[in-house]
């Protein structure tokens, strides 16, 4: 593995408009902190109404030139982008480890998951290419085409700082929209090192601009008369809100919210296989992903049978800074958090659920004042707890025991999230009809995260999605750019010079 290097640069970082850093109009700074030490490492800028005004009124006037560039020749610049970004990817993960806190390796994942998604970009002019009939009438021929809408914009988790901003601003651009950014102010570094490298690649100025901030810019924003487009990725609380505003103002809005995923172990699975998957999935990343499993579903004897090798490896875990390489889970992102994780914690001891494993206390050597909390893992949790129903956002494993297949289906088809869920099983019967009767967008088979791959679109269903398209993939296309048809006729055809040189996109 690549060893990482310290993220040392200390300025405050700011917005990136019109192609330039700008600390921006207002005074307001808010702590970004190393995690792993619990320090203030960088303040960010916190932006108001007329840094809105000035990045969107940048991403407008970069709108004209840059929608009327030829698809391949938008691609090419991605194609850069791509590139650098490959090359660069160590350095970014170590942005997203020291401001997110998690594992460097597991940042590197996040950032390539990020790059699949411009390299779907890359393939824009086939993805825009429409439809066309022939002599749809006498003489007439209908065909159809799509257009980009104009200023889009992305609001961002702090818990994918590359990758999800990298779900929308990649095809947005690609498909010739203009963009502001609106990154999560915990970990917002990794906004403006894209930035620069979608600069050094060729993108002209102003076509992406971020404004860091928060509700402020994040409403600014919404109601601007210019925006077309709202891409939400964080809480459900704040997604709803979101869509709801932005259909006020007749914005087309896709929300992305929160998640309490299940993982379902039959008694015929693999139990070596069915153990690795609900550590990983549970425990990584400190449980920060919004495809972290966080309830298992053990059917029949599985609980009696797995419980205890469980509960040994997850107290096994190696905690520690995020740099450390044998490290395997990281603090998590603020003190607020782990304050609200180990809050839950009580709460599920109070509401009677089995504490087999307690991570709250949890001390990383060197490391004292570092927002560590240890893996938790409850067994013996039913429907009507807290603990069931909300989201955790943090490393503690719930265990609802159920007797067969049919009262696990019954079960998570009852919850109001439906992001993610998988099933663990040897029987391809129950695997088909897991697939079929399941009341979630996103589902594994014996595949614990089962995160779409870039050209398949990512979306949850239930409070889990405000919208009608997924992220990224066609979906994302489509979501980025409106369909217009053209009916044409010709009464006679228009003459033109003879050219000699083999034609070239201009
Ligand atoms: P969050 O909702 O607190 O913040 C998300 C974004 O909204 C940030 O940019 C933040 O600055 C902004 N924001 C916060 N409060 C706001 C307000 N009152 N008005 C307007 N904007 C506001 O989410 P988070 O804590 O950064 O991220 C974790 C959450 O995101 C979890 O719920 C997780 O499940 C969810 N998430 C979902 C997906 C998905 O694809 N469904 C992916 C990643 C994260």
């Amino acid at each position: 593995m690549t060893q990482p290097q310290p993220y040392a640069d200390r300025r405050d970082i700011g917005h990136y408009i019109a192609g330039e850093r700008s600390d921006g109009a207002g005074a307001r700074r808010h702590d970004v902190f190393n995690p792993a030490t619990g320090e203030v490492a960088r303040r960010v800028v916190l932006g108001e109404v007329a840094d809105v005004d000035a990045a969107v009124a940048a991403a407008a006037r970069a709108f004209p030139a840059w929608a009327d560039t030829p698809p391949i020749r938008r691609a090419r610049i991605m194609q850069r982008f791509l590139q650098l970004m490959n090359e660069r990817r160590d350095e970014l993960a170590a942005i997203i480890t020291a401001e997110h806190g998690k594992v460097f390796s597991d940042a590197q994942g996040e950032v390539m998951r990020g790059i699949d998604v411009i390299e779907f970009a890359c393939g824009i002019p086939q993805l825009l290419k429409g439809d066309y009939t022939d002599q749809v009438s006498t003489g007439i021929d209908n065909w159809t085409m799509r257009q980009p809408l104009g200023v889009v914009t992305g609001i961002t988790p702090f818990n994918f700082p590359c990758m999800v901003p990298c779900w929308m601003f990649p095809i947005a651009i690609a498909a010739g929209n203009t963009f502001v950014l609106k990154p999560s102010e915990r970990d917002p570094s990794a906004s403006l090192y894209m930035a620069e490298l979608l600069a050094e690649a060729g993108l002209p100025a102003g076509v992406f601009n971020v404004v860091q901030g928060d509700k402020v810019v994040v409403d600014a924003l919404i109601a601007h008369p210019e925006v077309r487009a709202v891409s939400f990725v964080g809480s459900t609380p704040i997604a709803q809100a979101i869509s709801e505003r932005a259909a006020q103002f007749g914005k087309r809005v896709q929300a992305l919210g929160g998640a309490k995923n299940h993982l379902v172990v039959m008694p015929d699975a693999d139990p070596d296989m069915a153990i690795d998957a609900l550590i990983g999935a549970a425990y990584g990343s400190a449980g920060e992903r919004c495809m972290a499993v966080s309830v298992a579903v053990l059917v029949g004897d599985t609980a009696d049978r797995l419980m205890p090798r469980l509960a040994e490896r997850a107290r096994a875990l190696k905690i520690g800074n995020g740099l450390d390489p044998q490290a395997e889970m990281g603090p998590v992102v603020t003190r607020q958090a782990l304050e609200r994780i180990e809050g839950y914690i009580a709460l599920g001891v109070e509401e009677g659920a089995t504490l087999v494993l307690d991570g709250r206390g949890h001390r990383v050597p060197g490391h004292a004042d570092g927002f560590f909390t240890g893996a938790t893992l409850f067994d013996h949790v039913t429907p009507e707890m807290r603990i069931y129903r909300e989201e955790i956002f943090g490393p503690v494993l719930a265990c609802v025991r159920v007797k067969d297949f049919a009262e696990a289906v019954e079960l998570i088809n009852a919850h109001e999230f439906g992001n993610g869920v998988a099933c663990y099983t040897s029987d391809g019967g129950i695997a088909r009809e897991f697939a079929r009767r399941i009341q979630v967008g996103m589902v594994g088979i014996n595949v614990p995260i089962p995160v779409p791959m870039a050209w398949h679109g990512f979306g949850g269903w239930k409070r889990s999605l405000f919208g009608d398209t997924h992220a990224y993939g066609e979906e994302g296309v489509r979501f980025y750019t409106k369909q217009k048809s053209i009916m044409q006729r010709w009464p006679q055809s228009i003459g033109k010079g003879a050219e000699f040189a083999m034609p070239t996109a201009k």
